[in-house]
């Protein structure tokens, strides 16, 4: 039987793991924070939330549960970062949506927005199908790292320049699966040189 006792999940002492940056609560929390602003931003309209795989699909699960607004779900699979830590600055489409987003009011969700390269993309791409109104949730924003100006109406955290990982977010496809986001220790990285 799995345990439910929150006080046993895994966060400390993973051994990949230097330091926990955002815990599961304050994931939580802010998701229910994130969640009442859109419903509160869109109300009376219908949503069209654009998943940006892989990275944003455990932020998404959790963000949907707490909009409270009548919504579809469509997900779009990108890659820019190959394997390693650093933008390659070209945005390949692995997944593309099924749905058609003309007319809709679309709000991307994506796990961090670094250089802003891929976002600035995307949002090039959807704007050329004409949706209704086209606005951004990002779990993390690197405002720091920013190399194109490109708008994220909705962030649920600031982060400094580090590489992060878990709840969605990899490193060689690895870790999405942690509850938590921390850095991972240096030898890790060492050990797949690019
Ligand atoms: P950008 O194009 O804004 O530089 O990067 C966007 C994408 O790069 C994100 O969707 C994510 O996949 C990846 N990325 C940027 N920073 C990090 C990070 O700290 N950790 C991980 N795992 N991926 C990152």
């Amino acid at each position: 039987m799995p345990k439910t006792n929150a006080a046993s999940h895994p966060s400390e002492g993973h051994p990949d793991i230097a330091k926990v940056t955002i815990g599961p609560k304050e994931l939580t929390a802010r998701c229910k924070k994130l969640g009442a602003q859109i419903s509160s931003a869109y109300q009376g309209r219908e949503l069209m939330v654009v998943v940006v795989l892989k990275g944003a699909f455990m932020f998404a699960s959790d963000l949907v549960r707490h909009i409270d607004l009548p919504l579809q779900v469509d997900f779009m699979a990108v890659s820019s970062y190959g394997d390693s830590t650093k933008s390659s600055g070209t945005v390949r489409i692995l997944k593309d949506l099924q749905k058609d987003v003309l007319g809709k009011d679309v709000l991307m969700v994506e796990d961090i927005v670094d250089t802003g390269l891929t976002l600035a993309y995307l949002r090039q791409m959807l704007l050329g199908r004409h949706p209704r109104s086209l606005a951004t949730c990002s779990l993390l924003n690197k405002g720091v790292c920013r190399k194109v100006e490109v708008p994220v109406e909705f962030i649920g955290f600031e982060v400094a320049n580090e590489f992060l990982v878990g709840y969605g977010l990899d490193f060689t496809q690895r870790y999405r699966n942690l509850p938590f986001i921390g850095v991972l220790r240096p030898e890790i990285y060492q050990q797949h040189p690019e």
